[in-house]
């Protein structure tokens, strides 16, 4: 009987123990942050000089892809490092160029909200509680990369940042709709690199098939480029699908 009773006791405490390893883990999975990179290159892979620009031919494909995550209902607030930004722009310039890049995505879906939070002197990417915006020297080709933190179960998305590469040119064009290379020569523009990447803020993937080429999620961009500036049928149906 009292071996019974041990035994029994022991089969309780066994099961204790393993409910704790279950619910360990799920409940730390609640809060999970996962972090996804988006690296972007010239097209094709290489020098962007080799390839340049295409004006646009179609962009009413409504292809779009969904990166898993979507915005805080409240919008997120952005910070600019302007002491590593590019000699050739100024602040203003700067700021121009990547507050009409998000108001592009908030015209197209007003629940998708960005505040300017002003300057940061957050020198890189790094889950430090700040979605900041900086230009720094990265060893590959890379134009411009954006890192995603985000919770797995809610898929809310936790922290972003967006890095542009110094190593290349960059400079600032207004769109007119229809220069779709009209930036400025050998240099990467500021607003149409940034609209692609902010789309990757509000939970919307890279597209490589060339049917794409000329919607804005398209995953590579080329010098003198402006087209991205505009979005295209299927950037406009993908934020539309997201709902922060
Ligand atoms: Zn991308």
């Amino acid at each position: 009987m009292k071996k019974l009773l041990a035994f029994l006791l022991g089969l309780a405490v066994a099961f204790y123990l393993i409910s704790f390893l279950f619910t360990g883990p799920v409940s730390a999975a609640k809060d999970e942050v996962k972090l996804r990179v988006f690296v972007h290159y010239p097209n094709p892979h290489g020098k962007p000089v080799a390839d340049p620009c295409t004006a646009t031919t179609n962009d009413q494909v409504q292809d779009f892809g969904l990166a898993g995550w979507q915005m805080p209902d409240v919008g997120v607030t952005y910070k600019i490092n302007y002491r590593t930004k590019p000699k050739n722009l100024s602040n203003s310039q700067v700021n121009n160029a990547i507050s009409s890049s998000f108001a592009t995505w908030h015209s197209a879906d007003s629940k998708q909200i960005f505040n300017d939070g002003g300057p940061t002197s957050v020198k890189a990417a790094k889950y430090d509680g700040i979605n900041a915006i900086l230009f720094k020297g990265a060893s590959s080709s890379a134009i411009a990369i954006t890192y995603v933190w985000y919770y797995v179960s809610s898929g809310q998305l936790a922290e972003v940042d967006t890095v542009f590469n110094k190593i290349y040119k960059w400079s600032y064009t207004a769109y007119n709709g229809t220069n779709d290379c009209g930036g400025v020569a050998n240099t990467f523009d500021i607003q149409n690199i940034g609209t692609h990447e902010f789309g990757h803020w509000v939970g919307l993937d890279d597209l490589y098939s060339s049917v794409d080429k000329d919607l804005t999620m398209y995953g590579y961009g080329d010098t003198s480029e402006l087209k991205k500036d505009s979005l295209g049928a299927g950037d406009i149906l993908g934020v539309n699908t997201i709902t922060p």
